[in-house]
């Protein structure tokens, strides 16, 4: 295919099933993760798959290590076709018990790191004029989640940010969308106890949770030529969580 996609924090979680979904779709794959070493098993795994595949340790709030990741990426595949800003993390706590450090690292993680990549890997769709980005927002971002004030504020901030690159990035032949994931069988979701579990069970349509790979099909068909005339959107993705 020649294509090359990069995801960010694709080594476990819904960042790796993307990785994987997009190595069967043939593209060669640059997988981003905070450490050295933790992005190894997706790489083995879509380099199974017959494709090129690398990692690449940084950290996606870094203004800095984004610039010098996004240069190396583009030294080592020629292109970049397909930007994936998966990275996120999560630091829950009620409005009146969050700390000023768990507000502020998770807006720079989930929300700078989307400007700082947009920008650096933007540039170099606009030289081919082609490229394809998705944006993992959140069903918090959309409709505010008690003890999310911070992750909410990030995701609502990306599905912003997705209309505006989207705005300024369209007559050049790049299109960017996101998806909003309802609750998603991860680590970053393991770590609920079992009460609010069954609480966000409850109001899920299907009754279930969804699982990584339910999120990286409509991630590949955002960033294939099944959706060329689709660009500023936001889809849901949560089984029926709100309608
Ligand atoms: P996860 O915690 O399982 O994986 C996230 C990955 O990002 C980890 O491998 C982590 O090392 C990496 N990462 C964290 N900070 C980073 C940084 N600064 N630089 C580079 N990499 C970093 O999470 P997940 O459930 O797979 O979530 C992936 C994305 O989907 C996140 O943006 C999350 O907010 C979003 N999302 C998840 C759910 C869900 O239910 N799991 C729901 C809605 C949205």
């Amino acid at each position: 295919m020649g294509k090359t996609a990069v995801i960010t924090g694709a080594g476990r979680g819904i960042g790796a099933a993307i990785a994987k979904r997009l190595a069967k779709d043939g593209f060669d794959i640059a997988v981003n993760e905070l450490t050295e070493g933790s992005g190894a098993q997706t790489v083995e795994e879509c380099k199974a798959l017959g494709v090129k595949a690398a990692a690449y340790a940084a950290d996606v709030s870094d203004y800095a290590q984004c610039e010098e990741m996004v240069k190396k990426i583009k030294e080592d595949f020629g292109t970049i076709d397909a930007l994936v800003n998966n990275a996120g993390i999560t630091r829950d706590g009620l409005l009146l018990r969050m700390t000023e450090e768990n507000y502020d690292s998770v807006i720079r993680i989930n929300q700078k790191s989307v400007f700082n990549m947009t920008k650096f890997v933007g540039a170099v769709m606009l030289r081919q004029k082609s490229g394809s980005i998705v944006n993992l927002a959140s069903v918090a971002g959309l409709y505010g989640n008690p003890g999310q004030m911070n992750y909410s504020a990030s995701k609502g901030a990306v599905i912003a940010m997705t209309k505006t690159s989207a705005k300024e990035l369209g007559s050049r032949g790049i299109r960017v969308n996101a998806v909003a994931p309802g609750f998603i069988q991860t680590p970053m979701t393991d770590k609920l106890t079992d009460e609010q579990k069954n609480a966000i069970l409850a109001q899920i349509a299907m009754k279930r949770y969804g699982q990584p790979e339910e999120i990286a099909n409509v991630v590949a068909f955002l960033l294939s030529d099944d959706a060329s005339y689709v660009t500023g959107q936001t889809i849901e993705i949560s089984g029926g969580l709100s309608m």
